[in-house]
């Protein structure tokens, strides 16, 4: 549950982030701004056109009946009211369409923003909470962005509503009824204000009603937000085939739809619900009767007008017509008002998580394109804890490797191997001691030309559906020459019966009909991938985990000529495939216990190298029974 204090947002500050919204939104799409007002003023002025030249073909009915006259207020009546109707339509397509492109761009800002945090922030809990957070508010009721610009169209449209009416309506409050009427008290100007404080009363009170009703179910974004989170999750699991074995071997139908439904759908029992039956199902309805109760009110102040002679029956139709109107206006401003404070609790978390900063430093020296490829890394006493985490994933590691050498990692699950990768690659900055790249500690280098060096095979990665050649490129242009040559080198040859359409096949289902590849193959598109960027170092994290023996031996016999002139460094399990490693790296519970040559450490039989090489070598080397 929120606390009070996050579901509060005074006045200014509600003002101050819609106001902002609006000029980012203002940038991206000027557009829209354009269109929606254009748009909302034609939706508002529309009706006052149909009820003007209602009244005046009323009046002439009522009146002189000249089939001359009649045939002229019908024949604009109906000829204006299509030329509205055409422009309207054409101004609502407009506005859907600069609408549309704007939801593309209140996506690509928090996409943006997610894409330019600090790798840190991005494997943050609060970040991704934070996110999550202004979707399912999006998704629920589109409170955040979506709402500040929905506000922007309905202030344009109660604008122009409440100024036209005030235009139509001005006269019928100056029009006296004759004074011999036994209706002239109506000219007082006491019973007029009177009249006018009685319907501006009851606009506020339907308005206030309506808003005591739209905050109740903003004080509910917390239960609808988790909702939101089960039903994307549980609500959908039937249909994603990675999880569709799984589903039918561990039966977790159950899980399936029901579970959000039972615990935290929007069922009756739901808070939701039960709300909606009581107090704000209640102050909806009484702000829809306050409505009708100032329609009758407007009514009867009219026609007794009528009745008493101050205006024709025509004058009737347009004045009812523009007082409901005006008050309309009045009541969507005062409900747009009400929403825009509403939604700035909203609107906080989402510059909450685009006002995060980079607050990793970002040097300026440029990393030398060196063409013999000749740097050094050096780590020099770092420690690493993971943020939010009390734990030393890195204790005191010190190491150093040469150029064009093959540095190998390997220790026990949990012993701080990937991490060692991750710093070295800058996605993290050490807690404590520094790493150096020629003698320079790496964070005064400009972090893009830094990360540059390294090719990087993740144990998790990810291919996106695209074209192979364009997987293995990272572009749309690329040399497919080179492209093929790197996947030749990771062992996938090209065109193959899997990959009929050679660099062109659409990888997996998402897209296009692609191939879905096995995790072997992925495997060698993503070493394909690396070699193809051809960064100085190569990086590998347990390259061949997914791999058969064949290709993995294949993989090894190459891999000193693949590798080449960079430098590389491999995380592995398989202990037989560090062998022709310059260096061995051996971690245990985040510190470097051992270093040295597979001979020298399979040599030193206290060590964990040691032991490591024996359970695993005792699986070939015994006699089969
Ligand atoms: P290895 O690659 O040797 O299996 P890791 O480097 O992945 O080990 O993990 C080292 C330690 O850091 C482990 O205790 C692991 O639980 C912890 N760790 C890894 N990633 C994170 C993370 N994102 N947040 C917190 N702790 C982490």
């Amino acid at each position: 549950m929120a606390s009070k204090a996050e579901n509060a947002c005074s006045y200014r500050e509600a003002w101050r982030l819609n106001w902002r919204t609006w000029r980012i939104c203002m940038r991206r799409r000027p557009g829209y701004f354009v269109s929606a007002a254009l748009s909302a003023a034609g939706q508002a002025l529309a009706p006052y056109v149909t009820i003007w030249l209602s009244a005046r073909v009323i009046a002439e009915l009522a009146g002189g009946r000249d089939p001359g006259q009649l045939a002229f207020w019908a024949a604009l009546t109906v000829g204006l009211t299509a030329v509205m109707a055409l422009a309207n339509g054409l101004l609502k397509r407009w506005a859907k369409y600069e609408e549309n492109a704007l939801t593309v761009q209140k996506h690509k800002l928090l996409m943006d923003k997610m894409a330019a945090l600090d790798y840190a922030d991005c494997d943050r809990q609060e970040v991704q909470d934070l996110y999550s957070q202004i979707k399912q508010n999006d998704n629920w009721s589109g409170y955040g962005i979506h709402r500040a610009v929905q506000c922007y169209i309905e202030f344009c449209q109660a604008a122009v509503q409440v100024l036209a009416g005030v235009g139509f309506t001005l006269t019928l409050f100056f029009t006296n009824v004759p004074a011999h009427s036994p209706l002239a008290v109506l000219n007082s100007p006491l019973c007029m204000a009177g009249v006018l404080a009685a319907m501006v009363m009851t606009v506020l009170l339907s308005s206030a009603c309506g808003s005591r009703a739209d905050l109740l179910l903003s004080q509910q974004a917390a239960t609808m937000r988790e909702g939101n989170r089960y039903f994307s999750f549980f609500g959908f699991m039937a249909i994603e085939l990675p999880r569709a074995a799984d589903l039918r071997i561990y039966r977790q139908q159950e899980n399936v739809c029901r579970r959000y439904m039972r615990e935290h759908g929007f069922t009756p029992r739901s808070p939701i619900a039960r709300l909606s039956r009581g107090r704000m199902g209640l102050l909806q309805g009484l702000s829809q009767a306050l409505s009708a109760l100032l329609t009758g009110v407007v009514y009867l102040y009219v026609c007794l007008k009528a009745w008493a002679g101050a205006f024709d029956v025509g004058a009737v139709t347009q004045y009812v017509g523009a007082a409901t109107q005006l008050f309309g206006g009045i009541s969507l401003a005062l409900q747009t008002l009400s929403y825009i404070r509403a939604n700035g609790v909203f609107l906080r978390l989402t510059f909450e998580l685009l006002d995060l900063p980079n607050p990793m430093y970002q040097g300026s020296l440029t990393t030398e394109k060196r063409s013999d490829r000749q740097y050094q890394v050096e780590f020099r006493d770092v420690s690493f804890r993971y943020p939010g985490s009390d734990a030393w994933a890195l204790r005191h590691v010190n190491v150093a490797f040469r150029v064009g050498s093959r540095l190998a990692v390997v220790g026990p699950n949990g012993s701080g191997k990937t991490t060692f990768i991750k710093l070295l690659c800058r996605l993290y900055d050490p807690t404590e001691g520094t790493i150096l790249l020629n003698g320079i500690d790496i964070r005064k280098y400009r972090y893009d030309d830094y990360i540059a060096l390294f090719s990087v095979v993740f144990q998790d990665f990810q291919l996106p559906s695209l074209p192979l050649g364009e997987n293995v490129a990272g572009a749309t242009d690329y040399d497919r020459e080179k492209a093929a040559r790197c996947l030749a080198d990771a062992g996938l040859t090209l065109p193959s019966d899997k990959l009929p359409q050679g660099l062109d096949t659409w990888l997996y289902k998402d897209m296009e009909e692609g191939v879905n590849l096995s995790g072997g193959e992925a495997q060698k598109v993503a070493i394909a991938r690396a070699l193809y960027k051809d960064a100085p170092f190569l990086i590998l994290d347990e390259p061949t985990a997914a791999l058969d023996p064949i290709a993995e031996a294949e993989i090894y016999e190459k891999f000193d000529a693949i590798a080449g002139d960079h430098t590389a460094v491999y995380i592995s399990h398989r202990l037989s495939s560090c062998k022709f490693c310059d260096t061995i790296a051996v971690f245990d519970q985040g510190a470097i216990v051992q270093t040295g040559s597979h001979a020298d450490l399979v040599a030193d039989a206290t060590g964990l190298y040691h032991r490591l090489w024996q359970a695993q070598a005792q699986y070939y080397t015994k006699p089969a029974e």
